[in-house]
């Protein structure tokens, strides 16, 4: 029995006989001025094309349209491509209502996804145009969290495309899921359905309530990309591109834009921790809220809400940190914290008995004044610590990057830490409110 090609349906055309296998099924909502109408949306596989119908039709159509399954269909009306968040760039859409008919059909060779991956020529034009969802495939440089606030974290992957062009996915909190932790480097990331945007002068790919992720797809239709990438000259574990540049650029406005990054890396160290808001919270392992202690012999924390928690505790702290330049208040939550001390929040507070949020452990005003490598994240002017390494492990690349800032960097002596203290409380009277609520040693 012959078929139409569902690549060459064009709107108004009469409907002939089309095999598909039926993808994807979702409800969107599409707001013509007025009106809000209630779509219910369909992908299509035989090349790829989306069906819709009314939204409350979604009962009468569950029962005739199984996902995953094949159909012969006919009955359909062809038209023009939805004009808002479609999913899949064909020059028609098919709308279905009851005359439309669905014989099953067996069909081993009608694949079970769409992909519809775009160039990175192609994703430029897509910026902040929502017509279009876009799929895209890359290999992973870098996977990692990156915090927006104490308890909340989006996810970026940075990957590279076949020319070694950079694009970045975003995952807001609800769908960090979507790349576990364990997708590393190397790994190769095709996504669907997401936004592009342009995010401080690079592209930022968007996750959606529609993306899905495989990773390392060996699907037909991936395998070839699949294998371009794997080609690819390896990452080099040296090549970290986050720039080293000063404490005082950190503060220069738009500096993400500027340099095209979001994070960067300083040479510097703390001068001081401001107590105001203490330096750790605990919250509740059940609701997220913040715990209250409880003292009934020992030390227990409980949550307003919730019976039988497990308290977490994290790190928040904010600090000064200097590198001779200008001293800039940054942020710490618990990964930066975590890598600076090699101390986990939760030991400082139940081994070490550090249960006052507003007196500083020996543990953490020993670190003042000790020059380190500091990973800091860059959004909307606020500052934000996300890891920390001593300055050995990365001493040649940043030798000559920051070269020119020598003389104002305190020396390596075994206890820099001394020196630097003095100075900074007799140098910077005026750096913030922390003065009285700091511990040192
Ligand atoms: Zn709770």
């Amino acid at each position: 029995m012959s078929s139409r090609a569902v690549k060459d349906i064009r709107a108004r055309e009469k409907a002939t006989a089309i095999e598909i296998r039926v993808i994807k099924k979702w409800i969107s909502t599409s707001k013509v001025p007025g009106i809000k109408k209630n779509e219910l949306c369909y992908q299509f596989v035989g090349d790829g094309i989306e069906a819709t119908a009314d939204g409350d039709k979604i009962e009468y159509f569950d029962k005739i349209i199984r996902l995953q399954s094949c159909y012969r269909v006919t009955g359909y009306v062809c038209t023009k491509p939805r004009d808002y968040m479609a999913t899949i760039n064909h020059p028609a859409s098919l709308i279905i209502g009851k005359k439309a008919k669905f014989v099953p059909i067996e069909s081993a060779d009608i694949p079970n996804v769409y992909f519809g991956f775009v160039s990175y020529e192609v994703l430029r034009g897509r910026i902040k145009v929502n017509k279009l969802l876009t799929d895209f495939i890359g290999r992973v440089d870098r996977n990692y969290l990156q915090p927006t606030s104490k308890i909340s974290a989006v996810r970026k992957v940075v990957l590279r495309d076949e020319r070694l062009n950079k694009v970045e996915i975003t995952l807001w909190p609800s769908m960090l899921h979507l790349i576990g932790d364990h997708v590393g480097s190397g790994n190769i990331v095709a996504i669907t359905a997401t936004q592009v945007s342009n995010y401080y002068g690079s592209i930022q790919l968007e996750a959606t309530y529609l993306t899905t992720v495989a990773i390392n797809p060996e699907m037909p239709q991936t395998i070839e990309y699949t294998k371009r990438l794997r080609d690819l000259p390896p990452i080099d574990p040296n090549d970290e591109d986050d720039p080293i540049i000063t404490v005082r650029e950190l503060t220069i406005p738009d500096i993400a834009g500027k340099k095209h990054s979001t994070r960067f890396r300083c040479d510097a160290w703390i001068e001081k921790f401001d107590l105001n808001r203490g330096w750790f919270y605990v919250h509740c392992s059940t609701c997220d809220k913040t715990v209250y202690p409880e003292e009934d012999g020992s030390l227990m924390f409980v949550c307003k809400d919730d019976e039988d928690i497990t308290p977490k505790f994290l790190y928040s702290v904010n600090a000064i940190i200097t590198d001779g330049t200008t001293p800039t208040e940054v942020t710490f939550f618990d990964e930066g914290m975590t890598a600076l001390l090699k101390t986990s929040c939760e030991d400082l507070i139940l081994k070490h008995g550090y249960a006052d949020p507003k007196s500083l452990p020996q543990q953490i005003s020993d670190v003042i004044g000790i020059r380190k490598i500091m990973y800091v994240s860059v959004r909307r002017g606020h500052l934000v610590v996300t890891n920390v390494t001593d300055l050995a492990e990365t001493c040649d690349a940043q030798e000559s990057s920051v070269g020119t800032l020598a003389s104002a960097m305190p020396p390596t002596t075994p206890d820099p830490k001394v020196n630097i203290n003095k100075r900074s409380h007799t140098d910077s009277p005026d750096v913030g409110p922390a003065t009285k609520a700091l511990q040192v040693g």
